[in-house]
């Protein structure tokens, strides 16, 4: 597990008893590629791809210079093959000087992986679920003997939860209910820390159940049922909750 201070998403390292599967890639490449030379002396074993659980550029740009494959759901090989050049150029430009390294990436070497398919590490399965939810892509990860779920954006732990245009609220609480038949130990979210237990399902859920609210409510103007919940005032970047509900209002 790679954490970052600053908001960035995680990247999970799943060591096999043959070879070793990447969940995520962060946004940079240069940054991805230091977590691969991470991984060579650790194991000696191949990596055999880079597993990427939605198409959004934090999760998934910083591969797109590797020659790995890249194992997605066909929804997310979809949007990331059809990105137009102006989003790209849009996003480089509002990183500034760090946004250079994101000039010339390539949208290929994809590799599909259907809802409840997996990957055999040696010893040590991954299965995927395409759940949908924080987009519709949004795939998680699962590491079946150890009880660890790369939940990805879908999941709430130290960070507040980015609702994007494509988010669909309802669909998320749904998919985090699909969680709930596995077997966890670690909860390993896209962005922030990891927790032991499944605490933060139920969490989750009642993170998704307040921002359907204040959405509610502010589309009806009832500006006095606007206050955050103490359960979620420790989160951290509560900018996004308000650019989100921004969003889905309008
Ligand atoms: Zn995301």
């Amino acid at each position: 597990m790679v954490e970052n201070e600053e908001g960035g998403s995680n990247v999970g390292i799943v060591v096999g008893k043959d070879s070793i599967l990447i969940v995520d890639s962060t946004l940079f490449p240069s940054k991805f590629q230091q977590i691969l030379d991470f991984c060579n002396p650790l194991a000696r074993k191949p990596v055999i791809g880079v597993f990427l659980t939605h198409y959004h550029p934090d999760h998934s740009f910083g591969a797109m210079k590797s020659p790995l494959e890249k194992l997605v759901n066909e929804n997310t090989q979809r949007v990331l093959e059809s990105l137009p050049e102006s989003y790209l150029k849009d996003l480089r430009s509002r990183l500034g000087s760090s946004g250079r390294e994101l000039s010339g990436l390539a949208f290929e070497r994809f590799i599909k992986i259907k809802d409840g398919s997996s990957v055999d590490l040696g010893s040590r399965t991954v299965r995927f679920f395409h759940l949908g939810g924080h987009t519709p892509d949004l795939t998680v990860a699962y590491v079946e003997d150890a009880g660890v779920l790369f939940a990805s954006d879908l999941l709430i732990t130290t960070v507040h939860a980015e609702i994007v245009e494509d988010s669909d609220l309802n669909a998320w609480t749904e998919a985090v209910e699909r969680l709930y038949d596995l077997h966890i130990d670690h909860l390993v979210p896209g962005h922030g820390i990891s927790v032991k237990g499944t605490e933060n399902l139920l969490f989750t859920k009642r993170y998704l159940e307040f921002a359907m609210s204040m959405i509610e409510s502010l589309y009806h103007s009832d500006m006095k049922r606007l206050d955050l919940p103490s359960e979620f005032q420790q989160l951290r970047f509560p900018e996004l909750l308000a650019e989100g509900v921004v969003r889905k209002l309008g």
